[in-house]
């Protein structure tokens, strides 16, 4: 089950948190790697490591995808390594929280470039090299706070239900190449992003989370593991929420 042998998977913002969780277990899978990162270059460097240890390819990309050049010459360092791109994980994502009165427009461009604008500049790319070969996987990282909104986030809710109809539209254009395209959406999940909430608002999550817990990044890896293997093939253009029960 989920076997993903042969088939080669980028991950966007792979070096930590939810990314790197998914990079090893789409490696146990038997999967070849792309580890995109921007910032950490000791984390990516472990990553990469760590990633290898399970006898699969595996190279590191540091590249900005708010950037199209900086995704243009990722996928042309993927084109010369690999010869191909079967799977593509938009994982990379930031926050920059305050309340809409007093957040900067700068820091709402900047979560909207990296999280929305980020995922278009790959998926554009991507989509290209996956209609010539007639096959692929998108999976999307949207967010429990896109679908049920987050006071202090108008920013980044704005990006990650956005991605929703990013996704469902973009399934629509290339279903007939045999190409899927969906979203996972993440409850509160332990990470870097959610290790700066403080605990009043971990406990009133908890309270509010039928499970009674917050989530493990193995626990969204294992679902997109699921939308990228062949045992997904049917599923397009939805979206797979992970939240404990929260929404
Ligand atoms: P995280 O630990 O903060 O990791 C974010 C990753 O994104 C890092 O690898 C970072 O790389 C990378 N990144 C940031 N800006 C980038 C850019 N411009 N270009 C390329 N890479 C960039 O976050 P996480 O909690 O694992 O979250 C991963 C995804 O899940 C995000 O999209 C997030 O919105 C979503 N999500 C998380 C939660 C949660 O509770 N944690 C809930 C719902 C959704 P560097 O460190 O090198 O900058």
């Amino acid at each position: 089950m989920f076997e993903l042998n042969g088939k080669v998977a980028l991950v966007t913002g792979a070096n930590t948190g939810i990314g790197l969780e998914t990079v090893i277990t789409l490696a146990k899978q038997g999967a070849d790697i792309i580890i995109n990162y921007l910032h950490d270059e000791e984390k990516a460097e472990a990553a990469l490591a760590k990633v290898k240890s399970y006898g699969v390819e595996a190279i590191l990309i540091k590249a900005d995808v708010s950037s199209m050049e900086q995704c243009k010459e990722m996928f042309e360092k993927i084109k010369e390594h690999f010869g191909k791109i079967d799977i593509v994980v938009n994982n990379a994502g930031i926050t920059k929280d305050n309340l809409i009165i007093k957040m900067s427009e700068d820091d709402f461009d900047k979560v909207v470039n990296v999280n929305l604008k980020g995922v278009w500049n790959v998926c554009k790319i991507a989509t290209k090299l996956m209609i010539k070969k007639r096959t692929g996987r998108i999976i999307n990282m949207s967010s429990v706070v896109g679908f049920m909104g987050n006071a202090g986030q108008t920013n980044y809710a704005t990006t990650k239900a956005g991605l929703i109809g990013l996704t469902k539209s973009l399934a629509k254009e290339v279903g007939i190449r045999n190409i899927t395209v969906n979203a996972v959406a993440p409850g509160f999940i332990e990470s870097l992003m959610t290790d700066v909430l403080g605990e009043d608002v971990k406990e009133y999550f908890k309270k509010n989370i039928p499970l009674g817990v917050l989530g493990k990044p193995e626990d969204i890896a294992k679902a997109v593991v699921f939308l990228a293997s062949d045992e997904a093939k049917y599923i397009t253009g939805q979206t797979i929420h992970v939240n404990g029960g929260l929404i």
